[in-house]
């Protein structure tokens, strides 16, 4: 089902006249495409569950409108729209078995709705088999871990066979393990049953893997849409660049003068189309190369070794940050406390900078700078 927010706008009325209303979303239009899985994405407060309760029917919007397919949703109830919801905590109900309460929202359904005892069982051993939780129909939420209980959860929103799925940071409550499982189980649910899925995250690691495109949302404005590594490659602005990657992406000032690219006094990269300017260098952290005559001169601060990277953090005093950090593969001897203990911390480094890894930021606006960047 392919769903179109048109201008959708939800303003919260301040409760005294000390405050001002608050917009927690500003004009946002998006069709989503039938099928796809969208990951909403943004810190605490900019306004994803506000959009998801707009689009499930929970609030109603103060201006735009709602379509699933050619249906205009906007006005109508939430339980005659046809979506799955799913919060962060399950909000089974105790003192039912998983059996009961992945029936549950069946038994409600009326008139030409209505299900025979039968046709209700097997549709919800289908919603059961599909999280794989079939062996614990007969517990209670009680006897079932978090991982668990939240498969419930996303069996019990399945059951009703929604048109669009609508899942609000479904994850937060599991550990890191089973939050990693879980997470590709719904992938991999979303897939099998194709329902256009709505997945609410501030985790952009979370959003990143399992979206087939991820909203950037800040304060209530769609800053980016795009496919993950598309937003990943390509920020619109400082914001997107520093909300995505772990490591996040590094930040310093710079100089745009004759066709260079100056951090500090040293011209790091060769830049074209970009009038001469102040600006903001994003560096990803993987955008660093060690070269002994390389054109970026830091002072180490130390080396972590985990496994397959290392990290080579460092300070420069054009950063924006007390520190810069890169990381690099383990295989490039980085390892200065053991390769070479001259190298101990306070001595100068020199690194390479790798062109499509680095982006560069109007100083007032933070909007990306397009530039076409080249080592010399
Ligand atoms: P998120 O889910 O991204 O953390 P929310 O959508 O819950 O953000 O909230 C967005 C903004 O709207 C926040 O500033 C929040 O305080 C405000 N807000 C949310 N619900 C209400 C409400 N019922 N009344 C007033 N303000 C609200
Ligand atoms: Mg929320």
């Amino acid at each position: 089902m392919e769903v179109i927010l048109q201008n959708l706008t939800k303003r919260f009325p301040s409760r005294n006249k000390k405050h001002e209303d608050v917009i927690a979303v500003n004009d946002f239009s998006f069709r989503i495409p039938d099928g796809e899985l969208i990951g909403l994405l943004g810190p605490s407060g900019c306004g994803k569950s506000t959009t998801l309760n707009l689009i499930s029917g929970l609030l109603q919007p103060t201006s735009g409108k709602i379509f699933f397919g050619e249906d205009d949703v906007t006005e109508l109830p939430p339980e005659h729209r046809g979506i799955g919801l799913v919060f962060q905590n399950y909000a089974l109900y105790p003192h039912l078995t998983v059996k009961q309460n992945i029936l549950f929202p069946l038994q409600n359904l009326k008139g030409k709705d209505k299900l025979s005892k039968e046709e209700m069982l097997e549709r919800a051993y289908e919603a059961a088999g599909l999280v794989q939780i079939g062996e614990l129909m007969d517990r209670k939420p009680g006897e079932l871990s978090g991982g668990q209980q939240q498969r419930v959860a996303i069996a019990r929103a399945l059951v009703k066979m929604p048109r669009v799925l609508l899942l609000d940071e479904p994850l937060s409550n599991l550990d890191a393990r089973l939050r990693l499982q879980t997470r590709e189980e719904i992938r991999r649910i979303q897939r099998e049953t194709k329902i256009t899925t709505i997945f609410v995250t501030h985790d952009q690691e979370e959003a990143m893997s399992i979206s087939d495109r991820i909203v950037v949302m800040k304060e209530g404005i769609v800053q980016q849409i795009g496919k993950p590594q598309e937003v990943y490659d390509n920020p619109d602005n400082l914001f997107v660049a520093r909300f995505l990657g772990t490591p996040p992406i590094n930040v310093l000032e710079g100089r745009v003068k004759d066709k260079q690219l100056f951090i500090g006094q040293e011209a790091v990269l060769a830049v074209d189309g970009v009038a001469d300017q102040e600006v903001y260098v994003g560096i990803r952290p993987e955008g660093f190369r060690l070269q002994e005559d390389g054109p970026l001169t830091c002072v180490l601060s130390r080396v972590e070794v985990m496994g397959r990277d290392s990290s080579v953090v460092f300070t420069h005093e054009a950063s924006l940050n007390p520190t810069v950090r890169s990381v690099l593969s383990t295989d490039a001897g980085v390892d200065f406390r053991v390769e070479h203990p001259e190298k101990a911390e306070g001595t100068k480094i020199r690194f390479a900078l790798v062109p499509r890894k680095v982006m560069l930021f109007h100083k007032k606006t933070e909007e990306r700078i397009a530039a076409t960047i080249q080592s010399f």
